[in-house]
């Protein structure tokens, strides 16, 4: 079974009409992913004994018997889950995350866990204890990160849909490079219950698809409040198809000048630029606006996400979780070698990064200063969305780079961060949408809205996908 011609809509049709059965789907899916996956590696762990629920109601139940790809942070009951680092990869947790409950409820099926940087913490799904996942358009180039698996998962036609995380960008940057679609929902639009924790502030779980719809009706499923969550919002969850098939007539359409400068590849800006003419003879209108502290936010993401993650990160001690040291000698060693041996260098890196910055000597000059900037990004946010309905731009400033090609250099690769992390820093809804192709590789449009108005993303994206019809490409990294 190959997805990419499908959608859920397509095979809840097949399922509903017994034309295809659900068991079918299922081992079928399993087998493609074994067959493809040697050339990809975007997946950790497939399981061979998946198999769909009991009593699959296919018209109340859009995702009854639908496989979905699951990130490898996000906890299963029962099933592995390593966040792609050595210190959890014998880790099996003993309860479902709360987007885990509300797909079994929505009879959705768990083929496994997709691969990521470890922790979430890299551009390019290159720093993984399992090894590198590859490009489907290119496979000598990295699918972006940190949601790589999952993004290349749906570009190659694996799944039909996939769920992330994204704490800078790592669901709309993997979503770029891999041409489909990609949201990361208002922060407390979805319940991190069950996310292995990075950044606490920024982190959301968020889906990616081929098709704008299908992401809808996915986040349809796995939006709203949650006990286990304090920072969920109790506000009402619209039904988020309802804001597709729309036209953008009199919508107001920010283009940030620092979005389009010099720094972002001729190729992407021009692709950019097509789709933002294509709204404007629709009807929108296009103001070209400034975020002027949009040169601080690298620093100032930096130093938020690696104060929490060294926070976060010290439940892994060799004691509770996963991997321990087997020559420890007293409780000291136990700590220092389960984690030195257990976290790769990029985590080892945020975590010093982390411990540094909110240590008492540097903790003014550092994390109380990135929480100030950040309040003057949300400013900056706020003012244009005075007069605005969404913000677009690219995505990121290239198409994907080689494999390896980034990897020593952790200041470029923190840069490929520089247009995603605002909307994490903000917490605001975001998404990439495909935009054609330059030199071959695909191009993410950003779309960003006010928080919760993830119906104006969706608006926009699926006007574009409309338009461009890009889901009809094929991936050229891809055998027949
Ligand atoms: N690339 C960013 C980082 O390394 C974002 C990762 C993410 O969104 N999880 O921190």
């Amino acid at each position: 079974m190959n997805y990419l011609k499908e959608t859920i809509d397509s095979l809840n049709k097949q399922l509903a009409s017994g034309e295809l059965s659900a068991e079918k789907l299922t081992t079928d899916t399993v087998a493609n992913i074994k067959a493809t996956d040697k050339q990809l590696n975007a997946w950790i762990t497939v399981y061979d004994a998946a198999k769909p629920a009991a009593d699959l109601d296919f018209a109340k139940n859009r995702l009854a018997g639908i496989p979905i790809a699951i990130k490898d942070n996000i906890v299963i009951d029962g099933m592995r889950t390593t966040a792609a680092s050595h210190i959890l990869d014998n880790f099996v947790p003993v309860y479902d995350a709360t987007v885990i409950t509300k797909l079994r409820a929505a009879q959705a099926t768990f083929v496994g866990k997709t691969n990521m940087d470890e922790f979430a913490m890299g551009s390019s799904t290159e720093h993984s204890y399992f090894g590198a996942t590859h490009n489907p358009w290119n496979l000598d180039k990295v699918p972006g990160g940190s949601s790589g698996g999952s993004a290349a998962a749906v570009a190659s036609g694996q799944v039909v849909a996939a769920l992330g995380s994204d704490t800078g960008g790592s669901i709309r940057q993997p979503a770029a490079f891999n041409g489909i679609f990609g949201i990361k929902p208002t922060y407390g639009r979805v319940s991190r219950w069950g996310l292995i924790a990075f950044g606490s502030s920024l982190d959301q779980i968020g889906v990616m698809s081929k098709r704008v719809r299908d992401s809808a009706e996915v986040l349809n499923v796995i939006s709203g409040y949650d006990e286990h969550d304090s920072t969920v919002s109790e506000k009402a969850v619209p039904d988020f198809t309802e804001f597709l098939d729309q036209d953008v007539k009199g919508l107001r359409v920010a283009v940030p000048r620092e979005y389009m400068s010099d720094s972002v590849d001729a190729g992407v800006r021009t692709a950019v630029e097509h789709e933002i003419d294509v709204l404007r003879q629709a009807g929108a209108i296009i103001n070209e606006v400034s975020l002027p502290h949009t040169k601080y936010v690298v620093p100032t993401y930096y130093i938020i996400a690696s104060s929490e993650a060294s926070s976060n990160l010290q439940r892994f001690d060799g004691i509770r979780y996963g991997y321990r040291a087997k020559d420890a000698k007293n409780l000291l060693d136990v700590y220092v070698k389960s984690r030195s041996e257990g976290f790769g260098e990029e985590v080892k890196r945020r975590i010093m990064l982390g411990s540094f910055t909110l240590s008492a000597g540097s903790y003014d000059a550092f994390f109380r200063q990135a929480a100030k900037v950040r309040t003057l990004i949300c400013d900056d946010f706020d003012q244009i969305f005075a007069d605005n309905d969404v913000i677009l731009g690219p995505t990121t400033t290239t198409t994907a780079f080689g494999i390896g090609e980034e990897i020593s250099d952790p200041l470029k690769m923190y840069n490929n961060d520089i247009l995603t992390i605002s909307a994490n820093l903000a917490g605001l809804p975001a998404a990439s949408v495909p935009a054609g192709l330059t030199g071959g590789m695909p191009v993410g449009l950003q779309i960003m809205a006010k928080r919760f108005d993830e119906g104006n993303v969706f608006k926009v994206a699926d006007f574009i996908e409309r338009q461009n019809k890009f889901y009809e490409a094929k991936p050229a990294g891809m055998e027949d």
